[in-house]
């Protein structure tokens, strides 16, 4: 069994900052990744928030840092990884095409937002469908768009949406939002913000250009009706990509890994990056903070374990 200096577990913006940071350290470093390399942002259009570049679609963004990683010799592992453990000092990462070893381990598997399973959510992510106003708000200048869901994220993020917006409809299934009390009163008190509640979301639609209409249907009397929109952002919750970690590191509430300053998780050589990290922020300028971060702290672990 080859054993390497690194292992990073996902090959997103701050799996591939490690990898990266891992090789201008002289460590071996292998990258397994069980989709495509570049993480989420290959599912959006533009991103205009990473600094010194204007504006640059997802997907180029990724191949960027995949191609700068693999520049650097970085070796990758087409695998899903499925088990971490540590024996007698030895750290292994088993992997759907076998076991490895490493001497520190990265974790920066990401996380995935909750999807409505509606038709047309698909179709429309990056083309009016967004999981993030912080990345897509500007898009919608002078729009009306919906924002889905009923707890802190989305009643947030309707009030941060219309700084740009013309009117943000604030769709939610219950009766009463779930957020904290002074947001939601701090939302309705918002002429911007229209709330629609118990009312889901069936269907989006749109053409070439993007979204245009949203179906609703009533959870009282199942009466079905619709709203025109520009774009649909849904808050109905984000999870970490962990089902493979059990109770294997300290996880926070919401099952994100705790680390500690230094981007050490609860075991000694396992280190966390980005958005499965238990951390106040999750873009793309954080991630690669925390790969850069994670490498340099498993370098010096390497030349000093505790
Ligand atoms: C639609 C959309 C638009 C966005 N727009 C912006 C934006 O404009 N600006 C911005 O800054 N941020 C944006 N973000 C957020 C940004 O994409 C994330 O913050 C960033 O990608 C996090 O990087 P990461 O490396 O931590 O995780 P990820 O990008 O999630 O990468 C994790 C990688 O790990 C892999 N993986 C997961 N589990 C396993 C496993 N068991 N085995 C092997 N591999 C695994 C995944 O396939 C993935 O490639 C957007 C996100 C989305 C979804």
């Amino acid at each position: 069994m080859k054993i390497y200096n690194l292992v990073i577990l996902g090959a997103g913006p701050a799996g591939l900052t490690a990898a990266i940071y891992g090789r201008r350290a002289g460590l071996s470093s292998l990258v397994i990744e069980n989709e495509t390399q570049g993480g989420q942002i290959r599912l959006t259009n533009s991103i205009e928030n990473w600094p010194g570049t204007i504006s640059i679609s997802g997907y180029d963004l990724g191949e960027n840092f995949y191609t700068h990683a693999r520049s650097m010799s970085v070796e990758f592992l087409l695998a899903t990884v499925e088990k971490l453990r540590l024996e007698q000092g030895r750290r292994f990462v088993l992997t759907s095409v076998g076991e490895l070893e490493a001497e520190a381990v990265i974790v920066a598997t990401g996380a995935r937002f909750n999807q409505l399973g509606i038709p047309g959510e698909v179709e429309f992510t990056g083309r009016g469908v967004s999981y993030c106003a912080v990345c897509d708000a500007p898009f919608f200048r002078g729009r009306t768009v919906a924002v889905v869901g009923g707890g802190n994220a989305a009643v947030e993020e309707a009030e941060y949406l219309t700084r740009f917006t013309e009117r943000v409809f604030l769709i939610h299934r219950r009766t009463e939002f779930r957020a904290v009390r002074h947001l939601v009163d701090k939302v309705l008190a918002n002429n911007k913000i229209t709330p629609v509640l118990a009312k889901t979301v069936t269907a989006i639609e749109g053409n070439i250009k993007g979204v245009t209409r949203i179906r609703l249907k009533c959870v009282r009397n199942g009466e079905e009706s619709s709203l025109d929109v520009s774009g649909v952002f849904i808050f109905v919750g984000i999870i970490p990509r962990l089902d493979f970690l059990g109770d294997f590191l300290k996880t926070g509430p919401g099952g994100w890994i705790s680390t500690d300053k230094h981007l050490a998780a609860s075991q000694p050589g396992f280190f966390a990056a980005g958005d499965v990290r238990d951390t106040d922020l999750r873009q793309v300028v954080t991630a690669v903070a925390d790969g850069a971060r994670a490498a340099i702290n498993a370098y010096r672990f390497l030349n000093n374990p505790k």
